[in-house]
């Protein structure tokens, strides 16, 4: 160490020794682990400084990533929003909180006189608290009396949320605790990069490398996951299903099906069985370019393993079948009987931060807190029963994220509320969107930041981060966490709760939201979510003080639920449901036009839309912008240069990238991440075809072609 560094540790040293040290207890903000840490705050030489001290929970084990290191960057951010602000001759002006409560008040009011209640739509997120995220479809169903809501986890866990629901009867991130991975003898990571987005779980994996477990990763790119595969299956976007539908002829015609289990605790066995004898292994090796051999020894090593557990993530199911996708894998899982046993389970790695949380308490178009449904009679009554209102009141169900977007476009909606989202940078066909926002009467955003989304409104509401924002998440395992309050806000913000609630009263609904804490709001949502499949009535504030607990948790001295479906799955006879899944091939598929299929995903510093990340200068610093990853040979083809921008253009739009050579793609596919926004936003070319089910956009595969900019440069 050279004298200058040694001279300014002993004078910081010295300088300490009269600081003031600031000690905030939080959890990481960004994806669904919810590692738990303590940011420290101190004066040094005259300025304020920031540690990051990782704290012990029982799902990371006190384990940080470098999101998490620096979460703390974004929300200190001089770029805060901290005051409301309201557009006027196209410009943002500082307003007080009753000028703009009062022209949300005016604004909401006359557009629902002149066009109905469902004129004004809500467009939640997936980072909300559990208490936010209760709160704003019950603001939606109580104070605005809309049926239009539904959030960004749609673009995230609809797809596994919905074919979990339809398979198990119960949707729930993770069928068994995370701990439960060493146990496994056979682990199939399907579309998931677990090692860039939830690096602080791959300890487990790693010691189930070390225990001897044999992994099958499923990919079309060598990500830094299939660092523990012992098989990849460098797979052809959007055919997993055909390669499922061939591990399953394996299993049948090889006899590997357990007989006793499928008896005993399935239906559709003899449907799923007569289906699976008429595929034919060749017809999909071809559709998956995955030699039939490869699918041969994959569906034996799975198979005969004593133990097995498969993982999703949204490689397999942000595509238009994604739906089919996830239950074909669960199929898998239930005609091998490697469910609700230590080391057999399945599960969906949820994205973002409460992507479980959020979408378990009536923030999604057709259901009410605790899972329950809206167009269910029983739930309707018990939930208006809470909510003390009518229930022939209760809006029915709306339509999801997208198709939102689609009713601003055609005029039915002319007012949305945008909370903790960013949908013209998230959502699929982004042109699209943004010209849809564009016609909007009223656009209220409520956001940290001046995001892409926030620029466009009418009028914007500064929120709380993290730090400073008290509540509950739920976790990928299905584990409910709790996070204090522990930095003061800055100016004059609000949290998301506080906002809603102000909102109610102004347009006379205030009697309904008379919340003064996060803690009020979770003990109604712990009432709502009674009896519901996801149960919260067991889990309260003092409990999570001092334990992180799994739903369902009927009552406060249960000790929540870690593994699931045991003994029975959740329907009422006790019995999963097998499913039919054909082949079929998704609408979107390479022409002489558009000869490259384009693929997208996260990297390791930055999270979603980039609007918290890309203002966090450490991990905006590791990549500053987007790039598309292709093959030197394909490359080769279309001319392109190595860290050459080039254009890619579908039917929908383009984005311009920088070009990255690699040889861990297929050469029949281009990865770009979807963390930026403007020309480099990805999303304005992905596909917005709808899974019938889901109703997920295919943003994992769509054709487009490669232009090099120079060559447009030149024309
Ligand atoms: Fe943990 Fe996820 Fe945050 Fe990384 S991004 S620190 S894995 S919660």
């Amino acid at each position: 160490m050279n004298m200058t560094k040694e001279l300014l540790r002993y004078f910081r040293h010295k300088q300490k020794d009269h600081a003031s040290e600031t000690l905030f207890d939080t959890q990481c903000p960004f994806c669904s682990v919810q590692c738990a840490m303590q940011l420290v705050e101190e004066r040094v030489v005259g300025r304020n400084c920031y540690k990051v001290i990782p704290k012990d929970n029982p799902t990371s084990n006190g384990r940080l990533c470098i999101k998490g290191l620096h979460a703390h960057q974004h929300a200190l951010h001089t770029e805060r929003l901290q005051f409301p602000l309201l557009k006027r001759n196209g410009r943002f002006v500082r307003v007080s909180w009753e000028e703009a409560l009062s022209f949300i008040q005016i604004n909401f009011k006359n557009i629902q006189k002149e066009f109905g209640n469902d004129a004004i739509g809500v467009y939640g997120g997936g980072s909300l608290t559990n208490e936010e995220a209760y709160l704003l479809g019950k603001f939606a169903r109580v104070a605005l009396k809309t049926k239009y809501i539904d959030y960004n986890g749609r673009y995230c866990m609809s797809a596994a949320a919905a074919a979990m629901n339809a398979t198990f009867g119960l949707d729930r991130g993770l069928t068994n605790k995370l701990s439960e991975i060493p146990h496994a003898r056979c682990i199939i990571l399907a579309g998931t990069n677990v090692a860039e987005c939830q690096p602080t779980i791959m300890p487990y994996f790693h010691q189930a490398k070390k225990n001897g477990t044999f992994f099958i990763v499923i990919d079309p790119r060598e990500t830094a996951t299939c660092g523990l595969a012992d098989l990849h299956i460098k797979i052809k976007p959007g055919t997993d299903v055909a390669f499922v539908n061939g591990m399953l002829k394996v299993i049948f015609a090889e006899g590997y099906v357990d007989e006793q289990f499928v008896k005993e605790r399935t239906e559709g066995y003899d449907e799923l069985k007569k289906h699976i004898e008429q595929i034919q292994l060749d017809e999909m090796a071809e559709m998956t370019g995955i030699a039939p051999e490869v699918i041969q020894f994959a569906a034996r090593q799975y198979a005969t393993a004593p133990t097995g557990m498969i993982f999703t993530a949204r490689g397999v199911e942000q595509q238009t079948n994604g739906y089919m996708t996830v239950r074909n894998f669960l199929n898998l899982a239930l005609v091998t009987g490697k469910i609700g046993k230590i080391g057999c389970g399945c599960g969906a790695i949820t994205g973002q931060g409460n992507g479980q949380g959020g979408r378990e308490h009536g923030q999604k178009a057709d259901q009410l807190p605790g899972y329950r449904s809206i167009e269910n009679p029983e739930h309707r009554k018990y939930i208006a029963s809470v909510w003390r209102v009518p229930e022939e009141e209760l809006p029915r169900k709306g339509v999801s994220a997208y198709e939102m977007i689609q009713k601003i476009d055609e005029g039915e909606i002319k007012g949305l509320f945008v909370m903790g989202s960013n949908p013209v940078v998230s959502s699929p066909n982004a042109r699209f969107v943004k010209r849809a926002l564009k016609k909007l009467q009223c656009l209220v955003v409520v956001d940290l930041f001046l995001s892409e989304t926030a620029e466009l409104a009418d009028l914007v509401l500064p929120t709380s981060s993290y730090l400073e924002d008290e509540g509950t998440m739920t976790n990928l395992e299905g584990r409910v966490t709790w996070r204090p309050a522990s930095r003061k806000r800055p100016g004059e913000v609000k949290h998301d709760w506080e906002i809603l609630c102000e909102i109610a009263r102004v347009l006379g609904k205030g009697d309904y939201f008379r919340f003064s804490s996060a803690e009020e709001i979770f003990h109604e949502l712990r009432v709502a979510s009674r009896g519901g499949l996801a149960d919260y009535y067991g889990i309260t504030y003092e409990r999570l003080r001092n334990e992180r607990v799994y739903w369902p948790c009927p009552s406060p001295d249960h000790p929540g639920t870690a593994r699931l479906f045991e003994q029975s799955f959740a329907y009422p006879d006790g019995k999963a449901r097998l499913a039919v899944v054909d082949n079929e091939y998704q609408k979107e598929q390479t022409t002489e036009q558009y000869p490259i299929y384009v693929t997208t995903g996260r990297v390791l510093s930055h999270y979603l839309s980039g609007t918290q990340t890309r203002r966090s200068p450490a991990l905006a610093s590791r990549q500053i912008e987007a790039f598309m990853e292709i093959h030197p040979n394909t490359a080769k083809k279309y001319k392109i240069e190595n860290n050459a921008l080039v254009k890619l253009e579908t039917k929908r739009g383009y984005a311009i990238v920088r070009s990255k050579y690699s040889y861990k793609i297929r050469e029949d596919t281009v990865f770009v991440p979807f963390h930026w926004s403007g020309f480099q936003n990805i999303n304005q070319i992905t596909d917005d075809e709808l899974d019938p089910y889901c109703k997920m956009p295919g943003f994992k595969r769509c054709a487009a072609r490669i232009i090099p900019v120079v060559d447009l440069e030149r024309n």
